[in-house]
């Protein structure tokens, strides 16, 4: 079904003005021209018929200039159709104005001008409108004032002039009763849109309030960047630990709450770089709290330019990242020790492949040899030098093992006596072939006990106490090898003191490292003491080495008491 609105009548249905006010003042200009044309035509109908008077092109001029005007107006060119309408009128009202006499009351039209003209070019456009005002009262003194007159038509009959001053009067209050209408419409639908915007500006509001509250983000607003001074929502103030009157919200206190003040040249670039390159805004900083804790936050920000391409106001958020940021620490410190781990297991692999195969490539040539002697003497002295090869197998397979458990078993702390546990020790190491000579000392209180891992620790004595008797210069007299336990407050050193060969100045870094041999003389593996450091440090102690070369070797283990 067809349906028409004024809106379609006057400016036509594909026509769309944005502002409600150039809307509403179209239309009247278009209603004014149509309401124009047609007074001319009622008019002009009415001089044909009835009152049969010399003014039919004076109509007709009415009739074209309000259709010309109403197409102006459909055709958007708006202030064009204002002004041919204001003139067309303001014209035809003088002519009839000067001929007719002020009883036919055409002069009432200029009320209607004056009000149309003021409607159409509003308060703003003050000097049109006034214009028109001047015009008009122009028109109306000359008509009035003077006996000039454009056309001269005979007076009318009094009936006629009856029915033409009812017209005009008519017209004039049907012309003002439209503009006035229109005007009220136009106010009433600004104030209904002002209300609706008024509703969706609290809605917008609350709906951020509600955001910010609700969020773990605290809010920033840097509203004139040339200006130091912000807002920060309440969150941003709890995330640091301050109240909002205890703190300014602006750059300063940003910079003075930064963990690290070399970090603000770097802020302030990150700043610059993305009012430069409009690049998201997406920074890491630490701050420091009100209780002096340390937070990480993740800041981004948004940034809002002028028509000159310059940075006006900025708004972001800064989120607590510090459990992340701990995570992560300890993601890379594993990482870490996963490499050192790898490289470890690869050394590991390669020197342990290497030791066991050199023993076993000994024993196989010692094979080889006595396949072919027969000589008995010769067989026992091979069959000798075969058991010391498997030995050494056998030792280093312990040594693996060790090494093993300690990566894998957990630590076990109970309390341990340390007179029983050396006393233990030095008994093993007593009957080997080379401590014949060497005077064990016990230096230990014998009531002194630690909690710690009783397994870990004597796998510790152990080794120690067998590199004393290994590297000790045996030709030498007065041979010992003492251990000593200094009770400290919360901890317990114990030291394995020898009078040996003492390890060279420039190995003693590296004494510790896995497969480490300080000497040619060096009999074993090299992963005893990389071991025994592991081992220490797994139960929470610390060793230190103090050696002289050719005056002896004294190794410190501290141990915590609990
Ligand atoms: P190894 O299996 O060779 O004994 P370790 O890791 O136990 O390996 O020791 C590394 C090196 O440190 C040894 O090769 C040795 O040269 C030196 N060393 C260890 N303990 C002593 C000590 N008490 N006196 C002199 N040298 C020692």
């Amino acid at each position: 079904m067809l349906r028409l609105s004024i809106k379609d009548i006057v400016l036509g249905k594909n026509i769309h003005i944005p502002s409600e006010s150039d809307y509403r003042k179209s239309l009247l200009v278009g209603v004014c021209c149509i309401i124009l044309a047609f007074i001319c035509l009622v008019n002009g109908v009415l001089n044909v018929l009835v009152w049969d008077l010399n003014l039919t092109p004076y109509f007709m001029i009415g009739i074209s200039g309000g259709t010309l005007g109403y197409m102006l107006n459909r055709f958007q060119k708006f202030e064009l159709a204002k002004h041919t309408l204001l003139l067309i009128s303001l014209f035809l009202i003088f002519i009839f104005m000067s001929n007719e006499g002020k009883y036919y009351g055409s002069q009432l039209y200029l009320f209607t001008v004056l009000v149309a003209s003021i409607s159409l070019f509003g308060y703003r456009r003050i000097g049109i409108w006034l214009s028109y005002a001047i015009l008009a009262f122009i028109c109306f003194s000359v008509s009035e004032l003077t006996n000039f007159k454009v056309i001269s038509v005979d007076a009318a009959s009094e009936s006629k002039e009856d029915k033409i001053y009812f017209i005009n009067y008519l017209f004039t209050f049907v012309g003002l009763t439209v503009i006035i209408y229109f005007q009220v419409k136009l106010q009433y639908k600004s104030e209904e849109k002002l209300i609706k915007k008024d509703q969706q500006l609290k809605e917008s509001e609350e709906r951020f309030r509600m955001a910010v509250e609700g969020t773990n983000a605290g809010i920033w607003d840097w509203e004139n960047i040339n200006k130091d001074q912000q807002w920060w929502s309440p969150k941003l103030y709890e995330l640091l630990g301050y109240k909002p009157e205890e703190i300014e919200a602006n750059r300063v206190t940003f910079k003075n709450l930064l963990a690290q003040k070399e970090d603000y040249p770097k802020l302030v670039n990150d700043f610059k770089k993305h009012f430069r390159d409009k690049e998201p805004f997406s920074v890491e900083y630490k701050f420091k709290c009100k209780d002096g804790s340390y937070k990480w936050f993740h800041g981004s920000g948004q940034a809002k330019w002028s028509e000159n391409k310059m940075p006006v106001r900025m708004v972001g958020s800064l989120v607590d990242i510090t459990e992340k940021k701990i995570k992560e620490e300890e993601i890379q410190e594993k990482n870490s020790l996963l490499e050192k781990t790898n490289a470890e297991l690869d050394r590991f692999v390669y020197s342990v492949s290497h030791d066991l195969r050199a023993p076993l490539n000994s024993i196989q040539g010692l094979i080889n040899i006595s396949d072919t002697t027969e000589d008995s003497q010769e067989l026992k002295q091979l069959m000798s030098m075969m058991k010391n090869r498997v030995k050494k197998l056998y030792s280093f397979i312990d040594e693996i093992i060790n090494f093993a458990r300690n990566s894998r078993t957990e630590i076990i702390k109970e309390p341990v006596n340390l007179f029983a546990i050396t006393s233990d020790a030095f008994d093993n190491a007593q009957f080997r072939e080379q401590a014949v000579a060497i005077d064990f000392r016990i230096l230990v209180d014998k009531e002194l006990s630690i909690n710690t891992d009783k397994g870990r620790i004597s796998i510790v004595l152990n080794n120690l106490i067998d590199n004393a008797i290994k590297y000790h210069r045996h030709s030498q007299p007065g041979k010992f090898i003492a251990l000593k336990a200094i009770n400290d407050t919360n901890a317990v050193i114990i030291q394995i003191i020898d009078n040996g060969q003492g390890i060279p100045l420039q190995a003693q870094d590296k004494i510790f490292d896995m497969f480490y041999r300080a000497s040619d003389t060096s009999k074993g593996s090299g992963l005893g003491l990389y071991i025994v450091k592991e081992m220490i440090e797994r139960i929470g102690g610390e060793i230190f080495l103090q050696s002289e070369p050719g005056e002896g070797t004294t190794f410190s283990i501290k141990l915590p008491k609990v």
